[in-house]
């Protein structure tokens, strides 16, 4: 069911159709391209939408989207409203439990054969080479089998792969960011030292709408790696006693620990567990080096365009709790740093 008229401005742009625009890395991705002032269309599932939700597609609105109601697992319609809407890029920021939804998708882009550009949901790590327990593994093999068939397609491609999302990286919660990072204990994995990558949300929107332009990223693997971002978890933890001005105890989580938590199989925990283990046991951000073919790293496209810092991220958590201990909703607990290794309980439910 398609809504509302056809409204696209006239621009010479290319017309930008988001898929998850109310999700969370949906919602970056439609900031940046309404601010990078793509004709933007949002494909939006009918029905009535939680408040919250229903909030952020009236934001977007208001900022110039045009919100089609629909889903991707319906060929003709997808067809009809690529071609009604003349979509050049479509952006695909679908939530995990729906990845193979994008393989009806890739069916309707390749009958219409006007598509300049599909961004399958990756938004994560390169998924052909990060390795992780199940059951991330099994979401990993959707991914990957999306990758083929896109390739299959004759569609072009990019695949977004910006690591961890600039947070605390909390092992148990898909969506880490949106809690600052803990005040009571800071659980390190394994020794600490293992590496990763740190991206802010808005600069994942940013640059996504970036490499859309770009022919440069045509049918590659674009990896986000800012040399400015790549901290283990005992660097992460110092940084945030810093920011805090005060240390907080450290506890060990080992790799039997996370493994325990992924063979729960509690979903979504249990995947965020598998990933925690793959990026901070096995270092699958930082294991293999960009230079294949196929993949190219993003500030060797953009050297002058800055990643904001996870320092600068920090304190924006910093100055949240701190509002937070004023309105009395927030106590400062653990004054001694210690690094102890707790007994660790894996449960479901
Ligand atoms: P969310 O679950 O937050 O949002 C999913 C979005 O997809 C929602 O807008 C949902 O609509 C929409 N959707 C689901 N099914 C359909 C359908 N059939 N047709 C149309 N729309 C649909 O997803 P995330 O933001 O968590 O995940 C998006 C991608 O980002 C995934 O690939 C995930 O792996 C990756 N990711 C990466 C992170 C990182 O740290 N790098 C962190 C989190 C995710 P509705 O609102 O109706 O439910």
């Amino acid at each position: 069911m398609v809504t509302s008229p056809p409204a696209i401005p006239t621009t010479t742009k290319d017309r930008v159709l988001i898929i998850g625009a109310t999700g969370f890395i949906g919602k970056f991705v439609a900031e940046a391209s309404l601010t990078s002032e793509h004709p933007t269309c949002l494909l939006v599932r009918p029905g009535p939408l939680v408040p919250s939700k229903d909030a952020i597609v009236k934001t977007f609105q208001d900022k110039g989207a045009i919100v089609i109601h629909g889903v991707i697992n319906n060929k003709d319609f997808v067809e009809k409203i690529l071609k009604e809407y003349e979509i050049d890029i479509v952006i695909s920021a679908i939530g995990a439990k729906s990845l193979l939804d994008q393989l009806i998708l890739v069916e309707a882009m390749k009958s219409v054969k006007t598509i300049k550009r599909f961004l399958p949901s990756e938004f994560g790590h390169d998924v052909d080479k990060a390795d992780p327990v199940e059951p991330g593994l099994t979401m990993y093999k959707e991914k990957r089998l999306v990758r083929r068939v896109v390739e299959e397609s004759g569609v072009p491609f990019t695949n977004i792969c910006c690591n961890s999302i600039a947070s605390w990286p909390y092992h148990d919660n898909c969506h880490p960011s949106q809690l600052p990072p803990p005040l009571d204990q800071l659980q390190i994995y394994g020794h600490g030292n293992v590496k990763a990558y740190f991206v802010d949300g808005i600069d994942i929107g940013k640059f996504t709408m970036k490499v859309i332009d770009d022919v440069r990223t045509v049918n590659k693997n674009v990896h986000f790696r800012p040399s400015n971002n790549c901290y283990s978890v005992n660097e992460l933890a110092s940084l945030w006693e810093k920011k805090i001005g005060r240390t907080i105890p450290r506890v060990t989580i080992s790799e039997d620990d996370l493994l325990a938590v992924a063979a729960e199989n509690c979903i979504p925990r249990s995947i965020v567990a598998s990933f925690t283990h793959d990026i901070f046991i096995k270092g699958c951000q930082v294991n293999f080096n960009i230079d294949g073919l196929g993949d190219v790293e993003i500030s060797t496209l953009y050297p002058e365009e800055a990643f904001r810092s996870l320092e600068d991220c920090f304190d924006a958590f910093a100055i949240m709790i701190d509002d937070k201990i004023h309105k009395g909703e927030n106590k400062i607990a653990g004054t001694e740093s210690v690094v102890e290794a707790v007994p660790f309980k894996a449960s479901c439910g």
